[in-house]
């Protein structure tokens, strides 16, 4: 029996991990299949205290990881593929068997959403890409196209000028929606344009990507646009599918969880972007983690009648 399952290996599970493992719960990580999350696909995270010169999401990651090491946590590299909360204790089944737990930290997170439009299956891998810090050495000297016109499709085109000759953001509307200290740098770079009021719809190409298909939505002209990649950036969805008729979703598919973590089910506690479609920031993840272990804390200690610290 397990004291408590951490699902997700992102800043929010690797920090409840960090709390966990130091409150003698000896947790268990279930990483998942992108360990470290989507953190350790961001070249720079400049907004996290404590780097003032800015850290590599992947770097951030390894310090977390060793940090919640040094304490304890079990860290696996596994996935769960399901879970029953309808009794105590919980199960937890994963690709490799199954836990049985008295609480769980659900940090799974997010992932990028796609366009949907022809094309973009058959070209991914080449010539569509949704991670510039792991595809922008492919594309040096080229002429690449950026999808979107959030904090990611700005952070990641700049990142993209490094490699290419040219970066064009189409944007679906004539106001992005980026902060604006990305939007300065942005318009500042010479290597960047912009295509307001455009959509995306169709990818083409032959071997790779050569041609985007594109709709000026305000006069409604389609046109072609020669490009050799194509980074798409257009939001996020949370990675909830597992927890469907387990837990209280939203509309959107977000976990609803309270101010101190807690879900509809008693023991079972969420953190980082699973449960946050506002803010979606590293800081606010490993935060949520932090309330999440602590609360865990306190439901175990409960649970054993014992005597929880400050309660
Ligand atoms: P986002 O903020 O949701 O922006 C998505 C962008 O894609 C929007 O501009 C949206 O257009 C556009 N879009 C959505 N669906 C589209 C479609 N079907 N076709 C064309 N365009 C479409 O997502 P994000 O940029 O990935 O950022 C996610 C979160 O991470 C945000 O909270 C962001 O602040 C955070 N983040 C922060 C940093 C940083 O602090 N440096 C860096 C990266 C991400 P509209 O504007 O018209 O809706």
């Amino acid at each position: 029996m397990e004291n408590v399952v951490i699902i997700g290996s992102g800043p929010a599970g690797l920090t409840a991990a960090i709390y966990a493992a130091r409150a003698a719960l000896n947790p268990v990580v279930l990483t998942g299949d992108l360990r470290g999350g989507q953190v350790t696909l961001t070249n720079n995270i400049e907004n996290y205290p404590g780097f003032p010169d800015g850290v590599g999401g992947f770097e951030l990651f390894e310090r977390f990881q060793k940090q919640a090491e040094r304490f304890g946590a079990r860290i696996k590299l596994d996935a769960a593929t399901a879970v029953d909360f309808s009794k105590h204790p919980f199960t937890v089944t994963t690709r490799e068997g199954s836990l049985e737990t008295k609480a769980v930290i659900v940090a799974t997170g997010s992932s990028h959403r796609k366009l949907g439009v022809p094309g973009e299956t058959e070209f991914t891998a080449r010539g569509v890409s949704y991670c510039a810090t792991c595809d922008g050495f492919f594309f040096k000297d080229k002429s690449i196209a950026v999808i979107g016109g959030g904090n990611s499709a700005l952070d990641e085109g700049l990142f993209l000028t490094r490699f290419a000759s040219k970066v064009t953001i189409i944007h679906r509307r004539d106001r992005l929606r980026a902060d604006p200290i990305l939007q300065k740098r942005a318009s500042k770079n010479e290597k960047i344009n912009f295509l307001w009021d455009t959509v995306v719809t169709e990818i083409q190409g032959q071997t790779a990507v050569n041609n985007l298909r594109l709709k000026n939505v305000k006069t409604g002209k389609d046109s072609d646009f020669p490009v050799e990649g194509v980074f798409i950036f257009v939001g996020l969805f949370p990675n909830t599918e597992i927890f469907k008729g387990q837990l209280q979703l939203d509309d959107k598919g977000y976990i609803v969880a309270d101010a101190r973590a807690r879900t509809n089910v008693a023991g079972v506690f969420a953190a980082g972007e699973v449960r946050d479609p506002l803010y979606r920031q590293t800081i606010i993840a490993a935060g949520t983690g932090a309330m999440a272990a602590i609360e865990a804390e306190k439901f175990i200690a409960e649970l054993e009648g014992r005597a929880y610290p400050g309660k």
